[in-house]
């Protein structure tokens, strides 16, 4: 234990993150692949056809989230009600983050213990949410279909998730490439734009395959991630990796 950084969060939590990184989990070593992708409806489906969802607000916790918003709106700035309702909401927030981070740990936890070799699309979140940003000269385009992607894939915590695999199974996660893995079938590998009936529903014209569209993208992603795989004979070892300290390591709340 070299470093530790002390924070406050916006809901006045006070946090000790120390910088370890936790071993690695040991593979199983039956050579299993598992593709991962990421959902919307859904926040991550199984290539074995398994949903994992993380857990978001109640419904209760919502509507209680609803009204402190309207509240804040109404409140005058400078106001000790406003300081105090918007407190309230950054507990709410925090309450959110803090199950999601939970599952993620859950999750990649059972993923690095049950599986060789985890298979993820290679999405590079950080520069989509950038994008769809951009500046008041070059504004990005679709900004308002981005923004509501990028919310529904942080919300989903997919970022770090796929953080957390890499760091429990240090060179067992394989990013492959997205390319087509929503359209293609992952029985017979055509590629079938009109196959996707619906935003849940893959059927595949041409050989009769049925299923829910995320897990046929998991499929597919651990079809690519097993030829990858068996090119270079069985997943690399990983050597050392320097990493940053992060804060979410262990938190002291
Ligand atoms: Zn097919």
């Amino acid at each position: 234990m070299k470093s530790y950084r002390v924070t406050r969060d916006r809901a006045g939590r006070w946090h000790v993150a120390f910088a370890a990184i936790p071993d690695p989990v040991p593979a199983p070593a039956t050579g299993e692949v598992v593709g991962v992708d990421r959902g919307v409806a859904v926040s991550a489906a199984l290539s074995t056809g398994e949903m994992l969802n993380a857990p978001g607000l109640r419904d209760t916790e919502k509507a209680r989230l609803r009204r402190l918003l309207r509240k804040l709106a109404r409140a005058t700035r400078g106001s000790n009600r406003r300081a105090k309702v918007k407190a309230a909401i950054a507990r709410v927030k925090a309450r959110e983050s803090d199950r999601c981070k939970d599952w993620v740990e859950k999750v990649s936890t059972g993923l690095a213990r049950r599986f060789d070799v985890i298979a993820v699309e290679d999405l590079k979140i950080g520069a989509m949410a950038r994008s769809a940003r951009g500046t008041v000269e070059a504004p990005g385009r679709n900004v308002r279909a981005k923004a509501g992607l990028n919310r529904s894939i942080l919300a989903a915590g997919w970022g770090g998730l796929v953080r957390r695999l890499e760091d429990k199974a240090p060179g067992r996660v394989v990013r492959v490439s997205p390319a087509y893995t929503s359209q293609r079938c992952s029985a017979c590998g055509i590629v079938d734009r009109e196959a996707r009936e619906s935003q849940a529903r893959y059927r595949c014209r041409s050989c009769g395959y049925a299923g829910n569209a995320d897990v046929n993208a998991a499929r597919n992603i651990a079809h690519a991630a097993g030829h990858a795989v068996s090119a270079r004979e069985g997943p690399r070892v990983a050597g050392p990796v320097h990493r940053e300290p992060q804060r979410d390591l262990l938190l002291v709340g």
